[in-house]
């Protein structure tokens, strides 16, 4: 698959940089709406994903909604033209001035992770004259079949609300004149591809939801969260994700109120497969045992592998050459700075480019200046 990226166009530019592919963004962003449009969903793109102003404004352009974690967030999103009142703000530690600035900006809803926090959106917003819009994050004690560290609906980890707290939750709203309950938030981890795990949170989130009926509580809107998970190993086969089964499972398995409005908030799935980490073979090192392939890009640009043991694919897509075996690595100096081990290569030669496939979520806007490296480019296929 050589053919999808402009080779003699990459050789004028500085390595390592991202490249994103804008045409699959937008297909992927039609496709979504399509699917997410049979039933009247609303989607939040979840910014953490990716947050170039240039893939912002292309989402934002599509009609999305944004779904923000930080107050940087939240000043991206106005930045790049979402209205206030498509912004979700979620996060377990929310300081004093994001919360702010969200009440400043009337944002949409705020997914409020607990009691503590609850409290202190009472008072910021009584201090200002207004009643903040809140959505409940319930963790719902479902898991996600997913790695440890993007598993985050289990009762031992950080966030939401637990389910035996929601009563006494509920009851401390009832008390509190500065915030307004509009929905119940959930998001059980990421890159979910076994889609009965949905199944499950639906099935949670009925029972929760009779739980509220018998306090004559309907609320207004239900937060699915994200999550859908996409294919590493193949990033060509099936470059957008079956969001058509992703999308049908809720329609099939919650029960809803005729009145409910559904959201959700994919990052990964929308923007993973559209981008790719453009790097170059510094040098080809013969080991005892081993042959590595040192890059010009290391975990400072694409921090996934060394984070999560995650797996990205490796390709050469310089030349054609019969395949060898390398350990794939990166200048930073940490052992854990490795793209991959035993990759099938095409013969890899100094000067040859690397593409690290799938990089388009969570791999730039993690990257670092670890060993005062600069912060990598960024290119679009429309553009370049
Ligand atoms: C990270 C996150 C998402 C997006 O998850 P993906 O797996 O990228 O789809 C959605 N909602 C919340 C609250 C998140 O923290």
């Amino acid at each position: 698959m050589k053919g999808i990226f402009p080779i003699e166009k990459f050789k004028t530019l500085q390595t390592p940089f991202y490249y994103y592919n804008t045409d699959l963004l937008r297909s992927t962003l039609e496709l979504v709406k399509s699917e997410a449009g049979k039933y009247g969903y609303h989607v939040h793109y979840a910014v953490k994903a990716n947050a170039n102003q240039k893939i912002l404004t292309i989402i934002r352009e599509n009609g999305f909604g944004a779904d923000c974690v930080s107050g940087g967030e939240i000043k991206a999103c106005l930045e790049a033209g979402f209205p206030a009142n498509k912004i979700v703000f979620a996060g377990v530690g929310k300081a004093d001035w994001e919360i702010n600035l969200g009440l400043d900006r009337d944002i949409f809803s705020f997914n409020v992770e607990s009691a503590a926090e609850l409290a202190v959106i009472n008072e910021l917003a009584e201090a200002k004259g207004k009643v903040a819009s809140v959505a409940l994050r319930i963790n719902p004690e479902v898991d996600a079949n997913t790695h440890a560290y993007i598993t985050t609906g289990l009762k031992e980890n950080k966030f939401g609300i637990n389910l035996c707290q929601l009563e006494s939750v509920l009851d401390l709203f009832a008390t509190l004149k500065n915030v307004k309950l509009v929905g119940l938030h959930f998001h059980i981890g990421s890159q979910i591809t076994d889609l009965s795990s949905f199944q499950s949170l639906c099935t949670r989130v009925n029972e929760i939801q009779e739980s509220m009926y018998k306090r004559q509580m309907i609320v207004e809107h239900i937060n699915f969260g994200g999550g859908l998970g996409i294919d590493y190993h193949n990033p060509d086969r099936q470059a957008i994700p079956d969001f058509q089964a992703y999308f049908a499972i809720f329609n099939k398995h919650a029960k809803l109120r005729p009145s409910q409005q559904v959201h959700f908030e994919p990052g990964r799935s929308i923007m993973a497969q559209c981008g790719s980490l453009i790097s170059q073979v510094l040098y080809v090192k013969e080991g005892s045992s081993k042959r590595f392939a040192i890059l010009d890009a290391g975990f400072t640009e694409l921090i996934r592998p060394a984070l999560y043991q995650a797996y990205h694919q490796i390709e050469n897509i310089s030349n054609d050459e019969a395949v060898e075996m390398y350990d794939v690595v990166g200048p930073v100096c940490e052992s854990s700075d490795c793209f991959g081990k035993e990759v099938e290569l095409n013969k890899v030669h100094r000067g040859d480019l690397i593409a690290i496939r799938s990089a388009g979520a969570y791999g730039e806007i993690m990257a670092s200046q670890y060993n005062c490296r600069q912060l990598p480019k960024a290119y679009y296929s429309d553009t370049l």
